[in-house]
């Protein structure tokens, strides 16, 4: 029997519906550390795209991780969004999330930004370089983070406290390089040289630089990438320029934001498809962009702000490794007295 054109049409119009009906039944719910300002419009990208709908609850890291456990197969959690690797890592370790195998993320993620397990993956890249005073300090005269260390630096570098993970996740970098001896000298001899007591965020760190407290500060580029771009802040940022240290050695310190599913993900197929959309060409531009961090997508181009800082070597050490040392460097940091 010949079908009629119209009743072909018909019924792919039906099996569309169909199958459109079933995806928007569909939705996906994520815990994030991450403010919502900074991935909203990506979510709602996603929701446009798929018909998946995406709630989103955001928190402090360690609340959320602490949630998800104590919510256990209960949760309601497919996708935990966070930074620092040291906490994803933190998550992986207690049991929160669970292993994804997925083409898509693995072609687009360089292996040392992932999980070698498939628990977290790297969405955004950011590095951890030295901040300078032009007039103060020559260029010349910086080279590694072991240099800082240097006689000549006293009373004149700003980082915040230990307590804070980025500066964890560096120290735990140095221990994987050079061990913990050599690591715990390096921390007494950058303490010799602080400025002052730890105190504030990054933003201090580069504030304090610009205003003669101190001639040089550690701090994550998006930090200096937000003063920039910010109106008020832009003169006080503007004092300061990055130096990339251990480029004829490791490579920068550099760490990510990133994602995991959850253990017990209702909605895994959802999450997964969700990490996948994010490692889009159009998520990864939008994403680094807006939050001033470097497209961990090969080929996509970082903000012209960030371009301004120069190319760099990253170093290449698996992130993973400062999850597993993180401990360490804290036991380092108290030890060598880095408050
Ligand atoms: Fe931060």
């Amino acid at each position: 029997m010949r079908i009629k054109p119209t009743l072909l049409i018909i019924s792919a119009l039906a099996s569309a519906l169909v199958s459109t009906t079933s995806v928007f039944a569909n939705e996906v719910n994520i815990y994030s550390a991450r403010q919502e300002e900074l991935i909203k419009p990506l979510l709602d990208n996603f929701s446009r795209d798929t018909g998946i709908k995406v709630n989103l609850i955001t928190g402090k890291p360690d609340e959320l991780i602490s949630r998800l456990a104590s919510e256990g197969r209960n949760s309601p959690a497919d996708l935990l969004i966070s930074t620092d690797v040291g906490r994803l890592y933190r998550a992986k370790v207690r049991g929160v999330l669970q292993p994804i195998q997925s083409d898509v993320l693995t072609s687009a993620i360089a292996a040392e930004l992932r999980d070698p397990a498939g628990q977290w993956y790297g969405l955004t890249m950011r590095a951890r370089p030295i901040m300078y005073v032009p007039g103060k300090v020559n260029p010349d005269e910086l080279s590694s983070y072991a240099a800082l260390t240097d006689p000549k630096w006293r009373g004149r570098i700003c980082v915040r406290s230990s307590d804070n993970i980025y500066n964890q996740s560096m120290v735990a970098g140095l221990i994987a390089h050079q061990g913990v001896a050599a690591t715990e000298q390096w921390v007494k001899g950058l303490v010799a040289n602080f400025a002052r007591p730890p105190q504030g965020g990054d933003r201090d760190q580069i504030s304090a630089a610009a205003n003669g407290v101190c001639d040089i500060a550690i701090a994550n580029t998006y930090y200096l990438g937000g003063m920039l771009s910010e109106p008020e802040q832009r003169a006080t940022a503007e004092k300061v320029k990055v130096f990339w240290p251990e480029q004829a050695g490791n490579g920068v310190h550099v760490n990510i934001s990133g994602a995991g599913v959850a253990a017990y993900a209702p909605n895994k197929a959802n999450a997964v498809r969700l990490l996948e959309y994010m490692v889009t060409e159009e998520a990864q531009s939008w994403y680094a962009q807006v939050n001033h961090e470097y497209p961990i997508l090969a080929g996509v181009k970082s903000s012209a702000l960030l371009q301004n800082f120069g190319e760099f070597k990253a170093d290449q050490l698996n992130l993973e490794k400062l999850g597993e040392l993180n401990g360490e460097a804290i036991r380092v940091m108290d030890r060598a007295g880095w408050r």
